[in-house]
């Protein structure tokens, strides 16, 4: 006999079986226990009946506390009224530890008290749901990315120069200099790209952004993807297929995670191609016609991003950007200079930007004019400048952000639950 997980039980149904669990809740009659089980993997009903056991297990029984650690010995019967269409017999319990009062209790609490304890809070069967989805959502991205043939590379956390300026980095010292802890590691994946072709990484990307919004954090995870010879038109649609991808298979891999989430999915049972493409002046415009007062020329705020998204039911494309307002990297539109060809990609129901992506410039003398203009260190660029002198190419790429996607598909309010231990503006600890 050796011990399962909950996840596995189906396969020993009427056996005896051992779980290593914590207490989720119990309730007792005075002659049975009812135990909810947890084991990271599942939750399961346990029942002890005092007249089925030692009154030496009974005593132990009657010690038992939320989140008490044991390992129990039963009988696996089905059990159609369970959730988990189970339930244990228990026959024996050996405990770890009997736990001290468990200060999360299945009362409502404010999510300041929630935060501060969070190293607990992550226990709750909805926290374990959303850090499921989490990871199903990774594992989907780079089977999505290994499927068309992209190389998973990795680029540098501490970096001597900015991405896009040096205003929203965090810096450290670096020996006798500054380094700064990276924003994006685009720049980088560009040059890996004229090496593999096709790249994409993965990992935390950091910005001292001074914005307290339910979709921004000061630590975050993204991926950026970076291909040689792609341009815009094929970069929409590597985005429209990546997206497509992942949330398919979420509703097909997830569905118990989702439905523990109360997530409506409806809406994500309409994220099918084509995505609707919208330019930066016709958004203005429709935003306009919405009631905003944004201006040609603004970036789209949040509040204007929640408002075009809930006039859609699909993720949809905003694109060419006026230059003014974008990286000084982004390949100006032929059709018209003062545009770039750049897309933010905004999830419905209000989510707003999830990936922001852009063709990049390729010619060495509008790249060096552009970095000019910007008034950024052209030295720190030199290197960036050679991919531009040996075999430049026309590339394309784009980042998208695991926390605001997870967000979106589990229906969160907030970025804040979707990694375990938020970096907030106001928010270090634990
Ligand atoms: P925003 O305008 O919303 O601040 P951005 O234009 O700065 O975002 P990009 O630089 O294009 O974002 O980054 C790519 C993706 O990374 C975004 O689409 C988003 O999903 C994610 N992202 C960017 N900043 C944050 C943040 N502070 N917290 C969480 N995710 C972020």
């Amino acid at each position: 006999m050796k011990n399962i997980l909950i996840e596995d039980i189906p396969k020993h149904l009427g056996k005896e079986i051992v779980l290593n669990v914590w207490v989720y809740n119990f309730r007792s009659s005075g002659k049975i226990y009812f135990l909810q089980l947890r084991d990271g993997t599942g939750h399961i009903q346990g029942v002890i009946s005092k007249s089925d056991v030692s009154p030496n297990t009974w005593q132990v029984c009657e010690k038992l506390t939320i989140e008490s650690s044991l390992q129990v010995t039963g009988i696996l019967k089905e059990e159609k009224r369970s959730p988990s269409g189970f339930e244990l017999e228990i026959k024996d319990l050996k405990i770890f530890q009997i736990a001290e009062d468990y200060p999360i209790a299945k009362k409502e609490h404010g999510v300041d008290f929630l935060l501060d304890h969070r190293h607990l809070w992550l226990r709750s069967e909805r926290q374990a749901s959303i850090l499921k989805i989490r990871d199903e959502i990774i594992w989907l991205m780079r089977d999505f990315f290994r499927k068309n043939k992209f190389i998973l590379t990795d680029t540098p956390i501490l970096t001597p120069t900015s991405c896009e300026g040096t205003t929203t980095l965090f810096s450290t010292d670096y020996f006798d200099e500054k380094a700064y802890l990276s924003q994006s590691g685009q720049l980088y994946l560009e040059a890996l790209a004229m090496s593999l072709g096709r790249v994409y990484d993965f990992g935390p990307t950091f910005r001292a952004e001074k914005s307290k919004t339910r979709r921004h954090m000061m630590e975050f995870w993204m991926l950026d993807a970076e291909a040689a010879f792609m341009q815009h038109e094929d970069n929409l649609k590597l985005q429209e297929d990546l997206v497509v991808f992942v949330v398919n298979n979420i509703l097909k891999n997830k569905k118990e995670e989702l439905r523990i989430l109360g997530r409506d999915l409806k809406f994500l049972k309409k994220v099918t191609p084509p995505f609707p493409r919208l330019k930066y002046k016709e958004a203005i415009e429709k935003l306009k016609s919405l009631g905003s007062d944004i201006k040609y020329g603004d970036d789209l705020g949040a509040d204007d991003e929640t408002r075009l998204t809930k006039e859609f039911d699909k993720p949809v494309f905003v694109t060419h950007y006026p230059a003014k307002i974008k990286a000084f990297y982004m390949q100006p539109d032929p059709d018209n200079k003062e545009f770039v060809l750049c897309d933010d990609l905004l999830a419905p129901e209000g989510y707003g930007e999830i990936i922001g992506g852009s063709e990049r410039i390729w010619d060495i003398n509008i790249l060096e004019n552009r970095i000019k203009e910007h008034k950024l260190p052209i030295k720190d660029f030199a290197w960036y400048l050679d991919l531009r002198r040996y075999g430049s190419v026309p590339h394309s790429g784009f980042g998208i952000g695991l926390e605001r996607t997870v967000a979106w598909l589990c229906g969160l309010d907030h970025v804040r639950e979707t990694i375990p231990f938020p970096r907030l503006l106001n928010r270090l600890r634990p």
